[in-house]
């Protein structure tokens, strides 16, 4: 297979089967198409020189940097899978569903990211409003600035608030203005998690819960999320992520075999600090079917 062909899918994590060649897939990642600090041609290369041999940039709701880090794995001998983190919410909290190996071009998924788009603008001026309210004038224009052109996130916030003096650093301005719970917490304008499961497996992509460590959830609770998840569509669970405790890969590992979800793996790498580094991963657990089997 070439390697910018597009991505074949298959249905459930049963469906695939054969030897699997030695591969590292890190297959969650951004550039500064929306949080992250590299342009996307950059951060493939540096996963390239980290011996990443398969990589999707999941940017938060934008596929716009996919093109030119597909260009850039072509050249390098990467191969890239379409991704995205799209935001979502349930039950009143965030969550975030990457999609993996979709077809960029499915109307669904076109006017899906036009949707996240849009309102991703719309949150970042409600932002601005709440932090202009707090004394804080002038923070979506700096935000919008630090974006560059691309998508508008609370980092960008926090960084700006960080350069007009009114927080000490970016840890500061999540704790006190930023983070859940706080004025600059607008999620309520995110679409349901089904939802945006639903766009996914429209393209032809796998919906993957990411990083489940850090919703804190109780069992219960997760296992709610888990069975509205998988009534969506849903077919993935990241199994190991940067941070990640290996006691809760096992955990995770467990709810792929017990859910027949597909196993996915990714660093979430924003930029070279203090994020943790492209394909520094832990090993996968035994016994489940790694997402990227479907891709080799
Ligand atoms: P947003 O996509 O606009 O909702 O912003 C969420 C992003 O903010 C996450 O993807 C992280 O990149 C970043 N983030 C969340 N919490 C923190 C934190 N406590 N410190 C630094 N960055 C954070
Ligand atoms: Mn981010
Ligand atoms: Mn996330
Ligand atoms: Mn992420």
């Amino acid at each position: 297979m070439s390697l910018s062909s597009s991505n074949s899918s298959a249905d459930t994590a049963n469906e695939t089967a054969g030897e699997i060649p030695h591969i590292l897939a890190d297959l969650h990642c951004h550039s500064r198409c929306s949080d992250g600090e590299l342009t996307p041609a950059a951060l493939v290369e540096r996963a390239h020189q980290q011996g990443v041999t398969m990589l999707a940039l999941t940017d938060h709701d934008t596929t716009d940097g996919i093109r030119a880090a597909r260009e850039k794995g072509d050249e390098l001998g990467v191969k890239l899978i379409n991704g995205i983190e799209f935001s979502s919410v349930w039950n009143g909290m965030g969550i975030h569903i990457v999609g993996l190996g979709f077809d960029l071009e499915h109307p669904v998924m076109v006017a899906a990211v036009a949707e996240q788009e849009h309102r991703r603008q719309s949150r970042a001026e409600l932002i601005g409003a709440r932090l202009d309210k707090l004394g804080m004038p002038g923070m979506l224009q700096a935000a919008t600035a630090k974006a560059d052109g691309g998508q508008i996130g609370r980092p960008h916030f926090a960084h700006a608030m960080v350069e007009s003096g009114h927080v000490k650093n970016i840890g500061a301005a999540f704790k006190r203005f930023l983070g859940a719970g706080k004025p600059g917490d607008v999620k309520a304008e995110w679409p349901d998690m089904t939802q945006v499961v639903e766009w996914i497996r429209a393209a032809g992509g796998t919906a993957v819960i990411a990083h489940p460590d850090k919703y804190k959830l109780t069992r219960t609770k997760f296992n709610l999320l888990l069975k509205a998840f998988v009534e969506a569509g849903g077919n993935g669970l990241e199994v190991v992520g940067s941070g990640m405790e290996r006691s809760f890969s096992q955990k995770m590992a467990q709810c792929c075999l017990d859910y027949n979800l597909y196993a996915s793996q990714g660093s979430d790498f924003h930029g070279p600090k203090p994020w943790a580094e492209l394909g520094r991963l832990d090993p996968m657990p035994k016994d489940v079917v790694p997402v990227w089997s479907q891709w080799v």
